[in-house]
């Protein structure tokens, strides 16, 4: 049997799910779970995760039924650990993905997926393991008092770091549940050590009801509402002044006018990064946002947030990826 971790590909196309399975299966990991959407990812991974076989999660940044962040939510309520790497096309950069990084995705990886980027990912978790293994080995100060609970409060700490491309110490005590000196002291033990980056102060976005640091951004349609959208380009006809989406522009002719559009800039233009609703078919520049706290599910806006400052960190080992 393989040592390496199980794998859980939540992607609802089939040909990136086999190509995906081959890249795996030549980089070693021959125990990969698939699944094409949220609710049944969620389920499969609870199962692994209690068969004591917790999975690296390659999640798609759009699925048919439910919203990345809200699974990712739910991975990290099951396993505050969990390691998700989400698949982006370039274009999804947006906010929505530096936010998702904070949130607890471990790493992204551009769509179409090449062989050597998903290699240069796996590698890199490969060596936080080993780098992390090493040091529980070796005694350190703070585990010099024997005591059990600060293992485990470091086993805790490990983790954070290790699933976190960035974390505040606001954002660890909110994931480990409580505030203590220990969890400073280990902190700067690592700083000093040169095994992590204290990069400085950094203010948050935290709940005004119950100060939790551990929030999401919501996007929804300014028109509708509603959160069913997609990133799409849009063709703006100048003779007829139709704006729509670039497929409606069958065989280069204008859905609206009937004419045919012939040179780009100067009988039309196309206008990259819009969002589309799915559900009102209304585009916009720019979506429509508000908070949403994980611990409490209080919903706030922007100009109600509570911001909290702490030390933010990362890992010192260089990302290739
Ligand atoms: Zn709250
Ligand atoms: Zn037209
Ligand atoms: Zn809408």
């Amino acid at each position: 049997m393989s040592s390496k971790p199980s794998i859980l590909i939540v992607e609802d196309s089939k040909s990136v799910t086999l190509l995906l399975n081959s890249y795996l299966n030549k980089l070693g990991y021959s125990d990969v779970h698939t699944c094409d959407n949220g609710y049944s990812a969620i389920k499969k991974f609870k199962k692994l995760v209690k068969e004591n076989n917790p999975p690296i999660v390659l999640l798609d940044y759009m699925l048919p039924d439910m919203d990345c962040r809200s699974i990712l939510s739910q991975m990290l309520d099951i396993q505050p650990n969990a390691r998700v790497i989400l698949e982006t096309a370039t274009e999804q950069h947006d906010e929505g993905v530096t936010d998702l990084i904070r949130l607890g995705i471990y790493q992204y990886i551009e769509k179409p997926i090449r062989f050597e980027a998903l290699k240069n990912v796996f590698e890199t978790l490969e060596k936080e393991d080993l780098f992390f293994k090493k040091d529980s080995d070796r005694k350190s100060p703070v585990l010099d008092a024997e005591d059990e609970v600060k293992t485990k409060l470091i086993d805790r700490i490990n983790f954070i770091l290790n699933s976190t491309k960035q974390v505040s110490l606001n954002l660890i005590e909110q994931m480990i549940g409580f505030s203590d000196d220990a969890i400073k002291s280990y902190l700067k033990e690592l700083e000093a050590s040169g095994k992590i980056i204290n990069l400085g102060e950094k203010k948050e976005v935290a709940c005004n009801k119950c100060n939790s640091v551990k929030t999401t951004q919501l996007f929804s349609c300014p028109h509708c509402n509603s959160s069913h959208f997609r990133i799409g380009k849009l063709i703006e006809h100048y003779g007829c002044g139709n704006v729509s989406e670039d497929q409606t522009y069958q065989e280069d002719t204008c859905p609206h006018c009937k004419k045919k559009i012939t040179a780009v800039g100067v009988d039309y233009r196309i206008m990259h990064n819009h969002y589309i609703c799915s559900n009102c078919s209304d585009f916009f520049s720019e979506l429509s946002s508000q908070y949403l706290c994980l611990k409490c599910e209080n919903k706030f806006k922007l100009d109600e947030v509570n911001w909290q400052t702490s030390c933010n960190y990362k890992l010192a080992i260089k990302n290739t990826g």
